[in-house]
């Protein structure tokens, strides 16, 4: 059975942007006979909250889609990423960090420069971390990509330069573009990388339909899938939504909400044809 997923994270109203992808994701599978399946990513447990989470299920509804039941919720299914961290410790490939946000910013000759994720980690406690703070855990990134090997995605969408067809992981990037990403969180036994790994491996996806801004993640979703021992999905990054001003649509943009054009008698067809898409 080939699946699809849409994996929202409860942290404020879904808005164009996420009906647009949940839609993308849901038409593609109903047109290919694939299954729909939803999946709630709340480990950022500071920002989830569960009205939102019910809001998710009632504007995902209200467009049209269903799902089996019952939801993959990441904050249920911690044992996973703990089994999965322990498997990249024994491998030797993780190292407790103690670094804050500032710390990293301050050992940094360009503060500017970043990844994904933000600042690039410049490996302060690979030396070693103070056990009596609170630590994240970090990923040998030139050790994992040694032990990987050479690795790829295929993409039938499109990345944002246009990158489509099967993509070779430049190992430098990995290196200069993510670094040594965290593996767990100081504030949560996981991070956003390895769940998703876990999760789209635990719910069989196939196919991971996705905004173009989480397509510098897939090559160190590759990295991790490897060193896993997971299966590949294959991928499809479509665009995003802009507001007027070109910019995307913010995490938060509560006045492009779904409810707020429901409230004012937009249909789903509406919402469909607003983001560009065929109505039903
Ligand atoms: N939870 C992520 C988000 O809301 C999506 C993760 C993914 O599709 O891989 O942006």
């Amino acid at each position: 059975m080939h699946r699809e997923r849409f994996a929202p994270s409860p942290t404020g109203r879904l808005h164009l942007g996420h009906a647009y992808s949940a839609l993308t994701v849901w038409d593609a599978a109903q047109a290919a006979g694939r299954q729909f399946l939803l999946r709630i990513e709340d480990i950022d447990a500071s920002r989830a909250r569960p009205e939102f989470e019910a809001a998710i299920y009632d504007d995902l509804r209200w467009l049209g889609l269903s799902w089996p039941e019952p939801v993959l919720r990441q904050s249920d299914n911690l044992a996973a990423y703990a089994t999965a961290l322990d498997r990249l410790t024994t491998g030797g490939l993780t190292y407790p960090c103690t670094c804050t946000r500032r710390d990293i910013l301050s050992a940094m000759d360009d503060p500017q420069e970043g990844g994904p994720d933000g600042p690039i980690y410049p490996g302060t406690c690979r030396a070693g971390a103070d056990p009596d703070k609170p630590q994240a855990i970090r990923l040998k990134m030139a050790e994992a990509i040694a032990m990987a090997g050479r690795l790829s995605f295929a993409e039938i969408g499109y990345g944002p330069d246009g990158e489509t067809g099967q993509i070779p992981v430049d190992p430098d990037w990995l290196i200069q573009h993510a670094g040594d990403i965290v593996l767990a969180r100081k504030d949560a036994p996981t991070s956003y990388h390895l769940s998703v790994v876990v999760d789209d491996a635990a719910q069989g996806i196939t196919h991971v339909t996705r905004g173009e801004d989480l397509f510098s993640a897939t090559p160190v979703h590759r990295l991790l899938q490897t060193l896993l021992g997971l299966p590949a999905p294959i991928y499809r990054h479509h665009g995003l939504i802009r507001d007027e001003a070109g910019r995307r649509l913010a995490k938060r943009a509560d006045d492009k909400a779904i409810s707020v054009f429901r409230d004012d008698g937009a249909t789903p067809d509406d919402i469909r044809l607003m983001v560009g898409l065929q109505a039903r």
